[in-house]
């Protein structure tokens, strides 16, 4: 491998310490074997479960300071490493270093957030009902926590459960997708030499998803369990926890509409959407699913993006200047050039682009779009933006709204009124408007309907990682007696 990262520094468990088979890590760009990692199975596990409720106890007997000055210390770690990385998100990811950059800086501000808001999991004095009592509220860490996260954000949707849980007081065991392992070992490196006690964050490889979703879901000691990725499986997790009635917060699908209204700026529409659009190849679920563009500036909303992406160049993510990478994998690429298929075969056209290269899909424009299409219906997760027509206001937010989904959307108009009435209708957990790129540390990501919900991010974060306890103190006594 080219990249100068050591991969020797990683905790490569061993087959004795882990039980699980080898899992092969492989670059998405030309298929290559990355590294193997060592994976747990069901016993292993448990394991590190145990291991985390005991090392939980006495984290969180810390205070919020010292928990802060050592989670302070990982986020320094990271963005010390950001190279290494950055190198190792693209490797096996597929994303364009440059964007692997941004994410390792995006993944470590959660931690470096949470740290601070750790100190602020204030408690409340209630006013009481009676004068002999008195009622106040602890807010405690909810314990053991296990966490499933995907491999389009290797990084920061591992950074975004363990940096609240942790500045909570809770412990977390994390099982990585198959295909980004490395990362978030390298990130439990990184933790580990910034102090964190080893059992109290874990990254977990295992090379059966399901068994881990099992385990975290049956064990008695884990709490809460977080996940991002499809609603599928998400479904699948819901159930499975109603057996401990674990708590869950789910990260799932999307199918973001992006509204181009007549009075929009163009321009600034059109940057929008090449970067609500074309992240990650579009490999995102905040990304643009549907592109809805009122019938006045259609077409020339169409030229003008179809220009911008036609300028993209795709290859392998460490070369310089690409900005479309591969496809996560072979069945990627299939689904995708299927969803093109099938939105020809249904009358679309192809503006730019349209073509499946090897592990690639070109960057590509389609007009024509009509909700006859599976590409409307689907979370399309590739660099294809399909252009839908639409007349007026009520039929945009009707089309938009028309979708078990609600992640994201994304609204472009220059009239307040308008974006005030759009906004408010839209039903989904996030909306930027005249602006294509919503994610930050500070806002609180999440989704409604189909896609989910709890919160990651912002001061709601931490409430996930946060039980609520009620105390009532009686026989306080005459306190007209003491005054
Ligand atoms: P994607 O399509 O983005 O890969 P998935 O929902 O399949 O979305 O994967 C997200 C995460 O869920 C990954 O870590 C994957 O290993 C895990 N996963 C897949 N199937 C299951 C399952 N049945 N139970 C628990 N986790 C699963």
């Amino acid at each position: 491998m080219s990249a100068a990262i050591n991969l020797q520094t990683l905790h490569f468990v061993s087959d004795e310490e882990a039980g699980g088979p080898d899992l092969g890590v492989f670059n998405p760009s030309d298929g290559s074997l990355i590294a193997t990692v060592g994976t747990y199975d069901a016993n292993g596990l448990d394991e590190l479960i145990q291991a985390a409720e005991t090392a939980r106890h006495e984290w969180a007997c810390r205070t919020a300071q010292q928990r802060s000055e050592i989670m302070r210390r990982w986020h320094q770690l990271i963005l010390e490493n950001v190279e290494e990385l950055a190198e190792l998100i693209t490797l096996e990811c597929g994303k364009p270093l440059a964007e692997s950059r941004t994410e390792v800086s995006y993944g470590a501000s959660f931690i470096e957030w949470f740290a601070e808001e750790g100190k602020r999991g204030y408690g409340e004095v209630i006013p009481s009902h009676h004068p002999d009592k008195r009622i106040v509220t602890l807010r405690q860490p909810v314990g053991t926590c296990a966490a499933i996260t995907p491999w389009n954000f290797p990084v920061a949707m591992i950074t975004r459960k363990v940096a609240p849980a942790l500045a909570a007081g809770c412990s977390i065991v994390v099982k990585p997708a198959e295909a980004t392992p490395l990362s978030a070992l390298y990130l439990e490196y990184l933790a580990h030499r910034a102090g964190i006690p080893a059992d109290l964050f874990r990254a977990a490889p295992c090379a059966d998803p399901a068994m881990a979703g099992e385990v975290f879901c049956r064990h008695p000691l884990v709490r809460k369990l977080s996940f991002t990725g499809s609603t599928r499986v998400g479904r699948i997790l819901m159930r499975q926890a109603a057996q401990q009635i674990t708590r869950v917060s789910l990260e799932l699908g999307g199918n973001a509409p992006f509204i181009v209204f007549e009075d929009a700026d163009l321009d600034a529409a059109v940057d929008g959407a090449m970067a609500a659009k074309f992240r990650n190849a579009g490999q995102t679920c905040v990304c643009a699913n549907r592109i809805l563009v009122h019938a006045e500036v259609h077409d020339a909303f169409v030229a003008k993006l179809s220009d911008s992406v036609a300028n993209l160049k795709m290859g392998d993510g460490r070369e310089p200047a690409v900005s479309i990478g591969p496809l996560i994998d072979a069945s990627a690429v299939t689904r995708v050039s299927g969803l093109i298929k099938d939105a020809l075969a249904r009358g679309a056209t192809v503006s730019t682009g349209g073509n499946a290269i090897g592990a690639f899909v070109e960057p590509t424009v389609l007009t024509g779009v009509t909700s006859e299409m599976a590409i409307v219906h689907s979370e399309v997760f590739g660099p294809v933006a399909p252009i839908l027509r639409f007349n007026n206001e009520a039929e945009a937010v009707r089309i938009a709204n028309d979708t078990p989904y609600g992640l994201a959307a994304y609204l472009y108009s220059r009239n307040l009124g308008r974006v005030w009435r759009v906004m408010e209708a839209l039903d989904y957990g996030m909306v930027a408007v005249n602006d294509g790129a919503l994610s930050t540390e500070v806002a609180p990501f999440g989704g409604v309907k189909q896609s989910g919900f709890g919160r990651e991010g912002s001061r709601h974060g931490l409430d996930e990682y946060l039980e609520i306890k009620y105390c009532m103190l009686g026989g306080i006594g005459d306190r007209a007696a003491t005054a």
